[in-house]
């Protein structure tokens, strides 16, 4: 295990020291398992959101998006299931104070048992017997802190899409079948957040529910396993360390007819970061039971009214980026010295060039500055004159960016340049007029 831990804190330690990913309200202690996003965190966070966005709804004619309020009425979550469902068994030790989920592969015997022990403080019988715990965040909604005035933080974008299912659909004038598609903040209490990014109490979702013919539901199901696969691929994550697992009938969710999880092999071992689900017209039904507004759709070539069927493609930005940093994560040798460097394929980059004035005189830094404002209209670059050329290529190989361009006394007198690749290091001279083809080809995805 030394191993693992090892990686994931160079990685935790790299995410921050390079302004990817700060834990939050450092200055006073941080908050438990909530994260922000530094500069080079953010834009690749928002690179991932933004590929999804454009290859659901921007690139689909059957895909529209929506984007929903974190806040909605209590009702949604009595009908969902949330209210009832959404919850943990909890077990508190009364000696350390410590709470675990009672399913922890770490309790020894069985909690509420004079057997049981601690797996922190190790005592024996302090254990209490698991108690249910609601993952929901709560607040309350006007001035009023009382019963009636409570709403949730949502636990998952889904539900504002089931909502919103009517509105979408006569506004858009789609047709059955289509889908809605949505990115956005959701709150879960973990009992077990933790692994960075991977488990926290605030996140991203990006989610799309298809709305289909019951009846054709599995069909559609299987053909967005593949089509998200394809997704996940194209982000250049490495095919080994990527598998699907099926849910059992046991972990099958209350909602869910068939369920698959895309996986990750993560330092700390496989786990999901996607999920893929049949939620057949469970949440709809309930909707039109709870609100008693009709949700039925009505088939313009056959006349036939039913509920669709929903096939939910479910991802976090979150622990997509986590999978997507860990897998770019290398450390390497190169010319007897070390480099750590993060191999982000090209297109999530957060930057995707860095410009460099050899030195800073002889006409240099002008020809830079040119090329670096010119090149910063199309895409986020970088501009650094600071140190010498090693330790500038270094800097950037940690930020993962693909291209670092040298401008040297040559590029005065010819107007060359060096762009170095990031992953094979290889060092081409291209005419700086030339440039931005260059990149435009290389950054597309
Ligand atoms: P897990 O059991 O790992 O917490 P889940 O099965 O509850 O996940 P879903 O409800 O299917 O997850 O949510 C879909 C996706 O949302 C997950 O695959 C994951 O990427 C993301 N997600 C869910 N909970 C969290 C969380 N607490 N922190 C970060 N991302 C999350």
């Amino acid at each position: 295990m030394p191993e693992v831990a090892n990686v994931m804190d160079r990685l935790v330690s790299l995410a921050k020291r390079r302004g990817f990913v700060f834990q939050s309200s450092e200055i006073y202690g941080g908050l438990g398992s909530v994260w922000d996003y530094g500069p080079l965190g953010v834009e690749l966070k928002k690179n991932i959101k933004e590929r999804w966005w454009r290859s659901m709804v921007h690139e689909r004619d059957d895909i529209e998006g929506l984007d929903a309020a974190i806040l909605m009425h209590p009702k949604v979550w009595e009908a969902s299931g949330h209210l009832a469902g959404f919850t943990d068994p909890l077990v508190d030790c009364r000696q350390c104070k410590n709470r675990f989920r009672a399913d922890d592969p770490r309790i020894k015997g069985s909690p509420g048992q004079p057997d049981a022990q601690c797996p922190v403080c190790g005592s024996k019988g302090t254990l209490t017997a698991p108690r249910m715990f609601n993952l929901m965040f709560k607040t309350f909604m006007g001035p009023v802190e009382e019963a009636a005035a409570v709403v949730y933080l949502r636990p998952e974008t889904a539900q504002g899409i089931y909502v919103d299912y009517m509105n979408v659909l006569q506004s858009s004038r789609q047709k059955i079948p289509f889908g809605i598609a949505q990115v956005g903040k959701a709150f879960r209490n973990e009992i077990t957040p933790g692994n960075f990014i991977f488990r926290t109490r605030e996140f991203e979702q990006m989610e799309m529910q298809f709305f289909v013919k019951p009846g054709t539901d599995q069909e559609w199901f299987e053909f967005w396993r593949e089509e998200r696969m394809k997704w996940v691929v194209g982000l250049g994550i490495r095919t080994e360390r990527l598998r699907f697992h099926r849910h059992t009938a046991e972990e099958l969710a209350h909602y869910a007819k068939d369920a698959y999880d895309i996986q990750y092999e993560f330092p700390f071992g496989w786990q999901e970061f996607e999920g893929i689900h049949n939620r057949t017209n469970f949440d709809l039904s309930r909707h039109q039971e709870a609100s008693g507004k009709k949700l039925e759709y009505l088939d313009p070539a056959t006349t036939e009214r039913f509920i669709p069927y929903v096939v939910e493609t479910s991802a976090g930005a979150d622990r997509t980026a986590l999978v997507v940093m860990v897998d770019a994560y290398h450390e390497e040798e190169v010319a007897g010295e070390k480099r750590v460097v993060l191999r982000f394929h090209p297109a999530i980059a957060p930057l995707k060039a860095a410009v460099f004035p050899l030195v800073n005189k002889d006409g240099m830094p002008e020809l830079s500055r040119r090329i670096f404002d010119d090149l910063r209209t199309r895409h986020n670059v970088f501009y650094d004159d600071g140190g010498s050329i090693g330790r500038r290529y270094r800097r950037q190989d940690e930020a993962g960016t693909p291209f670092g361009i040298t401008i040297d006394g040559q590029s005065t007198q010819d107007g060359t340049v060096t762009v170095r690749e990031r992953d094979t290091l290889r060092q081409v001279r291209v005419a700086a007029d030339g440039l931005v083809g260059y990149l435009a080809e290389r950054l597309r995805s």
